[in-house]
């Protein structure tokens, strides 16, 4: 299935209302209108965000007439397509690198959004590795490693799921990357501290600490995030999310960003069935950036979020 095949369909509907149509008018994009807004309502977009994205796309609309030969149900797809790309935060957000000493990207989210699994697909992304595939019949493919890519160490932070633990060491030997472990008797600070010491004799160029999720949000994980945060002092503090809970991602985002301050985020699952709330939300809603989304379950399916190319790919 398409990505975010549905929401596409339903944009679709309005534009096909105006076929035909020598200018743009209140009235006859009226109906389109409704069409967009349902689409982004069933994508589980927030109901305040799709009201100010049909308010914005409508001011926009009214008045428009054949502009260099592009017709004016074409123009209104450019119309929403820019908005929608203003809507995810318009630029790529990069992630942020230390200046001197290891970057340290610390990982929060709640349990089962992927952020084991992210952990080491983000050490394979830095790393640059890729996967070769010789043109011989009988070689096996190989991962090449780009020399130019950083040395990365995963710390197992997440003491409340002992099956984290042995999860990270085998995705970790999977990637070719170290994993600092001692164990889910040591408290998660202790853990972050000791492995941040480690990075620095290891001379890593970035180090990914894994943290404990819950069922749900609790005090006791929030309390443990902050105390790690204060131990690391991390270059990027990532919240994962799951791209299949809508609009709770970005109220997750909100929230904890609230509570401990995050650089971003990360969007997991988009490979799903996910109706493409979360991607469109996160930003507006959060004022936080994706910076990363996840598409499959292989260590390869991590790349940036390009709000651009998002926005394509809605509009099919
Ligand atoms: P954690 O509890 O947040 O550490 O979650 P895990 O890393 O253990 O992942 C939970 C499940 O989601 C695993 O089965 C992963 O393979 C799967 N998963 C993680 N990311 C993705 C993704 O982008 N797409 C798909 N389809 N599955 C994913």
């Amino acid at each position: 299935a398409e990505m975010f095949g549905q929401l596409t369909s339903g944009l679709e509907s309005a534009w096909s209302k105006l076929r035909g149509v020598d200018v743009l008018t209140k009235e006859n994009i009226a109906e389109p209108m409704r069409d967009i807004r349902r689409a982004l309502l069933e994508a589980d977009v927030s109901l305040p965000v799709v009201r100010r994205f049909v308010q914005a796309v409508s001011e926009q609309a009214v008045g428009v007439g054949l502009i260099r030969g592009v017709k004016p149900d074409q123009q209104l797809v450019k119309i929403v397509h820019d908005e929608l790309v203003k809507l995810m935060g318009g630029e790529v957000s990069e992630l942020v690198f230390a200046k001197t000493g290891p970057t340290v990207i610390l990982l929060a989210g709640l349990q089962g959004v992927g952020k084991t699994t992210v952990c080491a697909k983000l050490a394979f992304y830095l790393k640059k590795l890729v996967l070769y595939i010789p043109e011989e019949i009988d070689v096996f493919p190989i991962l090449r490693e780009d020399p130019h890519g950083k040395s990365c160490m995963l710390v197992a932070g997440d003491v409340y799921r002992p099956a984290a633990t042995d999860q990270l060491k085998i995705l970790g030997e999977q990637v070719g990357v170290p994993v600092y472990a001692p164990g889910i008797d040591v408290k998660p600070a202790q853990i972050a501290k000791q492995g941040l010491e480690e990075a620095k004799k290891m001379k890593a160029d970035v180090v990914i600490v894994d943290t404990a999720g819950r069922l749900q949000i609790d005090k006791t994980m929030m309390d443990e995030l902050k105390e790690m945060k204060k131990v690391l002092n991390p270059t990027e503090l990532l919240l994962v999310v799951d791209a299949m809970t809508g609009q709770e991602a970005a109220a997750l985002v909100t929230t904890f960003n609230i509570e401990i301050g995050i650089t971003g985020a990360i969007l997991t699952k988009l490979d799903g069935d996910s109706r493409g709330g979360a991607a469109l939300s996160v930003k507006e809603v959060s004022g936080k950036p994706i910076k990363l989304v996840g598409r499959g379950e292989r260590m390869e399916d991590l790349e940036p979020f390009y709000p651009d190319r998002m926005g394509g790919r809605i509009l099919g």
